[in-house]
Protein backbone atom coordinates (compact mmCIF):
# COMPACT_ATOMS: atom_id res chain seq x y z
CA UNK A 1 0.00 0.00 0.00
CA UNK A 2 1.48 3.29 -0.97
CA UNK A 3 -1.05 6.16 -1.39
CA UNK A 4 0.96 9.81 -1.64
CA UNK A 5 -0.64 13.10 -0.50
CA UNK A 6 0.50 16.28 -1.38
CA UNK A 7 -0.93 19.14 0.58
CA UNK A 8 -0.02 22.89 -0.25
CA UNK A 9 3.46 22.00 -1.14
CA UNK A 10 5.65 25.37 -2.11
CA UNK A 11 9.54 24.79 -3.23
CA UNK A 12 12.02 28.29 -3.29
CA UNK A 13 15.52 28.50 -4.54
CA UNK A 14 16.59 31.68 -3.29
CA UNK A 15 14.13 34.44 -4.36
CA UNK A 16 13.16 32.23 -7.27
CA UNK A 17 9.70 30.15 -6.62
CA UNK A 18 9.86 26.91 -8.75
CA UNK A 19 6.48 25.67 -7.42
CA UNK A 20 4.06 27.14 -5.68
CA UNK A 21 1.16 25.74 -3.14
CA UNK A 22 0.39 22.30 -4.96
CA UNK A 23 -1.64 19.62 -3.65
CA UNK A 24 -2.99 16.21 -5.06
CA UNK A 25 -3.39 13.07 -4.06
CA UNK A 26 -1.57 9.76 -5.69
CA UNK A 27 -3.28 6.80 -4.92
CA UNK A 28 -2.06 3.49 -4.47
CA UNK A 29 -1.35 1.38 -7.17
CA UNK A 30 -1.49 4.19 -9.59
CA UNK A 31 0.34 5.46 -12.74
CA UNK A 32 0.30 8.98 -12.26
CA UNK A 33 1.95 11.76 -14.49
CA UNK A 34 3.62 14.83 -13.74
CA UNK A 35 2.99 16.64 -17.09
CA UNK A 36 4.20 19.77 -18.27
CA UNK A 37 6.53 22.13 -20.19
CA UNK A 38 9.93 22.39 -19.85
CA UNK A 39 10.88 24.52 -16.39
CA UNK A 40 7.16 24.29 -14.98
CA UNK A 41 8.00 22.81 -12.08
CA UNK A 42 7.03 18.95 -12.74
CA UNK A 43 10.80 17.65 -11.60
CA UNK A 44 11.26 19.56 -8.68
CA UNK A 45 7.66 17.84 -7.19
CA UNK A 46 9.03 14.85 -7.98
CA UNK A 47 12.07 15.16 -6.33
CA UNK A 48 10.51 16.22 -3.28
CA UNK A 49 8.81 13.15 -2.95
CA UNK A 50 11.02 10.92 -3.64
CA UNK A 51 13.21 13.63 -0.26
CA UNK A 52 16.09 14.64 -3.07
CA UNK A 53 14.57 18.50 -1.95
CA UNK A 54 13.12 19.29 1.00
CA UNK A 55 9.78 21.34 0.38
CA UNK A 56 9.98 25.23 1.67
CA UNK A 57 6.37 24.80 2.98
CA UNK A 58 3.51 21.89 2.90
CA UNK A 59 3.61 18.29 3.86
CA UNK A 60 3.98 15.39 2.09
CA UNK A 61 2.11 12.00 3.68
CA UNK A 62 3.09 8.34 2.47
CA UNK A 63 0.53 6.20 3.40
CA UNK A 64 -0.83 8.00 6.09
CA UNK A 65 2.67 8.82 7.36
CA UNK A 66 4.22 12.32 7.38
CA UNK A 67 7.76 12.26 5.58
CA UNK A 68 8.04 16.17 4.02
CA UNK A 69 11.57 16.42 5.72
CA UNK A 70 12.70 13.15 6.18
CA UNK A 71 15.85 12.21 4.47
CA UNK A 72 15.47 10.06 1.00
CA UNK A 73 16.84 6.40 2.66
CA UNK A 74 14.05 6.66 4.93
CA UNK A 75 11.27 7.59 2.90
CA UNK A 76 11.17 3.61 0.70
CA UNK A 77 11.04 5.61 -2.85
CA UNK A 78 13.08 4.39 -5.55
CA UNK A 79 14.13 6.74 -8.20
CA UNK A 80 14.84 5.91 -11.73
CA UNK A 81 17.05 8.78 -13.29
CA UNK A 82 16.79 9.35 -17.19
CA UNK A 83 20.33 9.10 -17.20
CA UNK A 84 20.19 5.83 -15.72
CA UNK A 85 23.45 5.23 -13.63
CA UNK A 86 24.22 1.68 -13.86
CA UNK A 87 27.96 0.59 -12.71
CA UNK A 88 30.03 0.15 -16.01
CA UNK A 89 32.50 -2.08 -14.56
CA UNK A 90 30.17 -5.13 -13.46
CA UNK A 91 28.08 -7.19 -14.84
CA UNK A 92 23.80 -7.27 -15.22
CA UNK A 93 23.64 -9.90 -12.04
CA UNK A 94 25.88 -7.60 -9.85
CA UNK A 95 24.29 -4.30 -10.63
CA UNK A 96 21.28 -5.81 -9.70
CA UNK A 97 22.24 -7.28 -6.70
CA UNK A 98 24.63 -4.07 -5.33
CA UNK A 99 21.20 -2.23 -3.80
CA UNK A 100 21.22 -5.48 -1.62
CA UNK A 101 24.33 -6.59 -0.50
CA UNK A 102 24.54 -3.04 0.60
CA UNK A 103 21.55 -3.47 2.73
CA UNK A 104 23.19 -6.67 4.54
CA UNK A 105 21.13 -9.11 2.51
CA UNK A 106 22.15 -12.66 2.81
CA UNK A 107 23.70 -13.82 -0.36
CA UNK A 108 21.09 -16.56 -1.27
CA UNK A 109 18.47 -14.36 -0.59
CA UNK A 110 20.03 -12.02 -2.90
CA UNK A 111 20.63 -14.97 -5.41
CA UNK A 112 16.72 -15.46 -5.26
CA UNK A 113 15.32 -11.71 -5.77
CA UNK A 114 17.91 -11.15 -7.95
CA UNK A 115 16.17 -13.97 -10.33
CA UNK A 116 13.04 -13.21 -9.59
CA UNK A 117 13.55 -9.64 -10.86
CA UNK A 118 14.77 -10.41 -13.66
CA UNK A 119 12.16 -12.74 -14.65
CA UNK A 120 9.95 -9.90 -14.50
CA UNK A 121 11.60 -8.06 -16.74
CA UNK A 122 12.92 -10.78 -19.18
CA UNK A 123 16.31 -10.38 -18.61
CA UNK A 124 17.28 -13.57 -17.40
CA UNK A 125 19.57 -14.41 -20.43
CA UNK A 126 21.24 -11.73 -19.92
CA UNK A 127 22.51 -11.45 -16.24
CA UNK A 128 26.01 -12.09 -16.67
CA UNK A 129 26.71 -10.23 -19.16
CA UNK A 130 28.44 -7.10 -18.95
CA UNK A 131 26.79 -3.60 -19.31
CA UNK A 132 28.69 -1.83 -21.61
CA UNK A 133 27.66 -4.20 -24.37
CA UNK A 134 24.50 -4.17 -23.82
CA UNK A 135 21.29 -2.55 -25.92
CA UNK A 136 19.28 0.34 -24.71
CA UNK A 137 16.56 -1.19 -24.29
CA UNK A 138 18.68 -3.40 -21.96
CA UNK A 139 20.45 -0.99 -19.84
CA UNK A 140 16.82 0.45 -19.85
CA UNK A 141 15.54 -2.96 -18.13
CA UNK A 142 18.82 -3.31 -15.55
CA UNK A 143 17.97 0.22 -14.31
CA UNK A 144 14.58 -0.34 -13.87
CA UNK A 145 15.59 -3.79 -12.42
CA UNK A 146 17.92 -1.64 -9.91
CA UNK A 147 15.29 0.14 -8.22
CA UNK A 148 12.67 -2.82 -8.16
CA UNK A 149 14.70 -5.49 -6.38
CA UNK A 150 14.60 -3.18 -3.43
CA UNK A 151 10.70 -3.59 -3.50
CA UNK A 152 10.04 0.21 -2.72
CA UNK A 153 6.96 1.58 -1.57
CA UNK A 154 7.10 3.95 -5.09
CA UNK A 155 8.70 4.77 -8.04
CA UNK A 156 9.64 8.12 -9.43
CA UNK A 157 10.42 8.20 -12.82
CA UNK A 158 11.98 11.36 -14.29
CA UNK A 159 11.50 11.20 -18.33
CA UNK A 160 12.99 8.00 -18.01
CA UNK A 161 12.27 7.35 -21.68
CA UNK A 162 13.35 10.90 -22.31
CA UNK A 163 16.86 9.89 -24.44
CA UNK A 164 15.69 6.95 -26.91
CA UNK A 165 14.36 7.64 -30.49
CA UNK A 166 10.70 7.58 -31.33
CA UNK A 167 10.05 4.10 -32.40
CA UNK A 168 11.55 2.85 -29.67
CA UNK A 169 10.21 4.77 -26.74
CA UNK A 170 6.95 4.04 -27.76
CA UNK A 171 7.63 0.00 -27.40
CA UNK A 172 9.64 0.60 -23.69
CA UNK A 173 6.57 2.97 -22.80
CA UNK A 174 4.31 0.03 -23.83
CA UNK A 175 6.80 -2.10 -21.58
CA UNK A 176 7.02 -0.17 -18.70
CA UNK A 177 3.15 0.25 -18.61
CA UNK A 178 2.78 -3.45 -18.91
CA UNK A 179 5.22 -3.94 -15.88
CA UNK A 180 3.48 -2.19 -13.94
CA UNK A 181 0.12 -3.61 -14.42
CA UNK A 182 2.06 -7.19 -13.66
CA UNK A 183 3.32 -5.09 -10.19
CA UNK A 184 0.85 -2.58 -9.68
CA UNK A 185 2.97 -0.07 -7.56
CA UNK A 186 2.74 3.40 -7.30
CA UNK A 187 4.49 4.95 -10.12
CA UNK A 188 5.28 8.91 -10.27
CA UNK A 189 6.28 9.49 -13.71
CA UNK A 190 7.31 13.37 -15.22
CA UNK A 191 7.09 13.79 -18.76
CA UNK A 192 6.62 16.52 -21.24
CA UNK A 193 4.81 14.67 -23.75
CA UNK A 194 1.36 15.08 -23.33
CA UNK A 195 0.20 12.20 -25.87
CA UNK A 196 3.03 9.76 -23.73
CA UNK A 197 0.87 11.12 -20.46
CA UNK A 198 -2.78 10.05 -21.86
CA UNK A 199 -1.47 6.62 -23.19
CA UNK A 200 0.11 5.79 -20.12
CA UNK A 201 -1.15 7.38 -17.24
CA UNK A 202 -4.07 6.52 -14.56
CA UNK A 203 -4.00 10.10 -13.50
CA UNK A 204 -2.11 13.20 -14.55
CA UNK A 205 -1.63 16.28 -13.13
CA UNK A 206 -1.03 19.27 -15.49
CA UNK A 207 1.96 21.96 -14.19
CA UNK A 208 2.25 25.28 -15.97
CA UNK A 209 4.33 28.53 -14.22
CA UNK A 210 4.75 26.53 -10.70
CA UNK A 211 1.19 26.06 -10.87
CA UNK A 212 -0.91 22.58 -11.00
CA UNK A 213 -3.55 23.60 -13.14
CA UNK A 214 -5.26 20.76 -12.96
CA UNK A 215 -5.58 16.97 -11.74
CA UNK A 216 -7.47 14.17 -13.26
CA UNK A 217 -8.29 11.58 -15.53
CA UNK A 218 -6.41 11.58 -19.15
CA UNK A 219 -10.60 11.69 -20.09
CA UNK A 220 -11.30 14.12 -17.58
CA UNK A 221 -8.31 16.19 -19.00
CA UNK A 222 -9.23 16.22 -22.34
CA UNK A 223 -12.64 16.19 -22.07
CA UNK A 224 -13.28 19.47 -19.19
CA UNK A 225 -10.14 21.18 -19.78
CA UNK A 226 -10.05 23.78 -16.91
CA UNK A 227 -7.88 26.40 -18.19
CA UNK A 228 -6.89 27.19 -21.74
CA UNK A 229 -3.50 25.91 -21.35
CA UNK A 230 -4.46 22.69 -20.63
CA UNK A 231 -6.92 22.83 -23.54
CA UNK A 232 -4.16 24.13 -25.82
CA UNK A 233 -1.41 21.91 -24.24
CA UNK A 234 -3.35 18.59 -24.28
CA UNK A 235 -4.29 17.32 -28.00
CA UNK A 236 -3.08 17.34 -31.28
CA UNK A 237 -4.34 19.71 -32.86
CA UNK A 238 -5.19 21.02 -29.84
CA UNK A 239 -8.24 22.95 -29.25
CA UNK A 240 -9.52 26.08 -31.36
CA UNK A 241 -10.38 29.26 -29.58
CA UNK A 242 -12.65 31.58 -31.10
CA UNK A 243 -12.34 35.41 -28.56
CA UNK A 244 -15.16 37.28 -28.56
CA UNK A 245 -16.98 39.98 -26.57
CA UNK A 246 -20.41 40.34 -25.51
CA UNK A 247 -22.77 38.03 -23.98
CA UNK A 248 -24.45 34.28 -24.31
CA UNK A 249 -28.21 35.37 -24.18
CA UNK A 250 -30.21 34.23 -21.54
CA UNK A 251 -33.12 31.69 -22.97
CA UNK A 252 -31.37 31.76 -26.46
CA UNK A 253 -29.55 28.90 -27.39
CA UNK A 254 -27.02 30.63 -29.80
CA UNK A 255 -24.10 32.91 -29.22
CA UNK A 256 -23.11 35.93 -31.77
CA UNK A 257 -19.76 35.34 -32.78
CA UNK A 258 -18.72 37.54 -35.96
CA UNK A 259 -22.35 38.01 -36.89
CA UNK A 260 -23.09 34.19 -36.78
CA UNK A 261 -24.63 32.15 -34.80
CA UNK A 262 -23.27 29.11 -33.04
CA UNK A 263 -25.15 27.02 -30.00
CA UNK A 264 -23.84 26.78 -26.75
CA UNK A 265 -24.92 24.66 -24.02
CA UNK A 266 -27.66 25.58 -21.86
CA UNK A 267 -25.87 26.38 -18.37
CA UNK A 268 -23.23 28.64 -19.68
CA UNK A 269 -26.16 31.05 -21.09
CA UNK A 270 -26.10 34.50 -19.27
CA UNK A 271 -21.84 34.59 -19.21
CA UNK A 272 -20.55 37.71 -20.87
CA UNK A 273 -17.90 39.80 -21.05
CA UNK A 274 -14.96 39.02 -23.03
CA UNK A 275 -15.10 35.13 -24.06
CA UNK A 276 -13.56 32.01 -25.68
CA UNK A 277 -15.31 30.17 -27.25
CA UNK A 278 -13.12 26.07 -26.92
CA UNK A 279 -13.69 23.96 -29.62
CA UNK A 280 -11.83 20.24 -30.49
CA UNK A 281 -11.18 19.97 -34.20
CA UNK A 282 -12.74 16.82 -34.04
CA UNK A 283 -16.32 18.63 -32.88
CA UNK A 284 -16.58 20.33 -35.64
CA UNK A 285 -18.13 19.04 -38.66
CA UNK A 286 -19.38 20.30 -41.98
CA UNK A 287 -22.99 21.06 -43.09
CA UNK A 288 -24.67 22.94 -45.71
CA UNK A 289 -27.04 24.28 -43.66
CA UNK A 290 -24.26 25.39 -40.96
CA UNK A 291 -24.78 29.22 -40.54
CA UNK A 292 -21.23 29.80 -39.37
CA UNK A 293 -18.86 29.36 -42.66
CA UNK A 294 -15.23 29.31 -43.09
CA UNK A 295 -12.94 29.52 -45.98
CA UNK A 296 -10.92 26.07 -47.02
CA UNK A 297 -7.22 27.30 -46.66
CA UNK A 298 -5.24 24.21 -46.62
CA UNK A 299 -5.98 20.06 -45.82
CA UNK A 300 -3.65 17.74 -44.26
CA UNK A 301 -4.10 13.99 -44.96
CA UNK A 302 -3.91 11.83 -42.46
CA UNK A 303 -5.53 8.20 -43.44
CA UNK A 304 -8.99 7.74 -42.05
CA UNK A 305 -9.35 11.64 -41.09
CA UNK A 306 -7.83 14.90 -42.48
CA UNK A 307 -6.90 18.19 -40.96
CA UNK A 308 -8.26 21.33 -42.37
CA UNK A 309 -7.64 24.59 -42.00
CA UNK A 310 -10.22 27.24 -42.10
CA UNK A 311 -10.45 31.14 -42.01
CA UNK A 312 -13.64 32.12 -40.31
CA UNK A 313 -14.55 35.58 -38.70
CA UNK A 314 -12.79 34.19 -35.70
CA UNK A 315 -10.05 33.44 -37.45
CA UNK A 316 -7.95 30.25 -38.32
CA UNK A 317 -9.59 26.98 -36.76
CA UNK A 318 -8.84 23.84 -37.60
CA UNK A 319 -11.32 20.78 -38.08
CA UNK A 320 -10.46 17.00 -38.20
CA UNK A 321 -13.13 15.69 -40.75
CA UNK A 322 -13.37 12.09 -42.31
CA UNK A 323 -10.22 11.69 -45.62
CA UNK A 324 -13.11 10.99 -47.90
CA UNK A 325 -15.10 14.26 -47.40
CA UNK A 326 -14.08 16.55 -50.07
CA UNK A 327 -13.48 20.31 -48.68
CA UNK A 328 -11.29 21.69 -51.47
CA UNK A 329 -8.66 25.04 -50.64
CA UNK A 330 -11.08 28.18 -51.67
CA UNK A 331 -14.26 26.83 -50.89
CA UNK A 332 -16.36 28.56 -48.53
CA UNK A 333 -18.20 25.73 -45.66
CA UNK A 334 -20.89 25.89 -43.21
CA UNK A 335 -19.50 24.57 -40.06
CA UNK A 336 -21.66 22.40 -37.01
CA UNK A 337 -20.16 22.87 -33.57
CA UNK A 338 -21.88 19.96 -31.29
CA UNK A 339 -22.86 22.39 -28.52
CA UNK A 340 -22.08 19.39 -25.64
CA UNK A 341 -18.12 19.21 -26.60
CA UNK A 342 -17.30 23.03 -26.34
CA UNK A 343 -15.62 24.80 -23.43
CA UNK A 344 -16.75 28.21 -22.54
CA UNK A 345 -13.29 30.49 -21.01
CA UNK A 346 -13.09 33.65 -19.34
CA UNK A 347 -10.61 35.31 -21.79
CA UNK A 348 -8.77 37.31 -18.64
CA UNK A 349 -8.53 34.33 -16.09
CA UNK A 350 -8.41 31.36 -18.66
CA UNK A 351 -10.47 29.82 -16.26
CA UNK A 352 -13.02 27.50 -18.09
CA UNK A 353 -16.67 28.52 -17.36
CA UNK A 354 -18.83 25.55 -15.97
P1 LIG B 1 12.44 20.31 -17.26
O1 LIG B 1 11.59 19.36 -18.02
O2 LIG B 1 13.11 21.32 -18.12
O3 LIG B 1 13.35 19.65 -16.26
P2 LIG B 1 10.70 20.88 -15.05
O4 LIG B 1 9.27 21.17 -15.22
O5 LIG B 1 11.06 19.54 -14.55
O6 LIG B 1 11.42 21.19 -16.41
P3 LIG B 1 12.16 21.89 -12.81
O7 LIG B 1 13.39 21.11 -13.13
O8 LIG B 1 11.33 21.44 -11.69
O9 LIG B 1 11.25 22.01 -14.10
O10 LIG B 1 12.58 23.40 -12.61
C1 LIG B 1 11.65 24.42 -12.33
C2 LIG B 1 12.40 25.71 -12.24
O11 LIG B 1 13.19 25.71 -11.06
C3 LIG B 1 13.34 25.96 -13.40
O12 LIG B 1 13.25 27.31 -13.76
C4 LIG B 1 14.68 25.63 -12.84
O13 LIG B 1 15.69 26.41 -13.45
C5 LIG B 1 14.54 26.00 -11.38
N1 LIG B 1 15.40 25.17 -10.51
C6 LIG B 1 15.37 23.83 -10.39
N2 LIG B 1 16.29 23.40 -9.50
C7 LIG B 1 16.94 24.50 -9.06
C8 LIG B 1 18.01 24.74 -8.13
N3 LIG B 1 18.59 23.73 -7.49
N4 LIG B 1 18.39 26.02 -7.94
C9 LIG B 1 17.79 27.05 -8.58
N5 LIG B 1 16.79 26.89 -9.46
C10 LIG B 1 16.36 25.66 -9.71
Amino acid sequence: MAQIVIKNIRKEFGDFTAVKESSFTIEDGEFFMLLGPSGCGKTTTLRMIAGLELPTSGEIYLDGEEISQKPPSQRDIAFVFQMFALYPHLNVRKNLSYPLVSQGMPRAQVKAKVEEVAGILGIQDILNRGVGGLSGGDRQRVALGRAIVRDPKAFMMDEPLGALDAEFREHMSEELRALHDRMNATTVYVTHDQLEAMQMGDKIVVMNNAVVEQFGTPQQIYDKPATMFVADFIGSPSMNFLHFDGSVAEGGTNVDLGGQSLGVPKQLQGASGKLVFGVRPEHITLSDSGSYRGEVIASEYLGTTQIITLDTPNGEIKARIDSGQVARTGEKVGLDFDPRTITLFDAGSGQALR
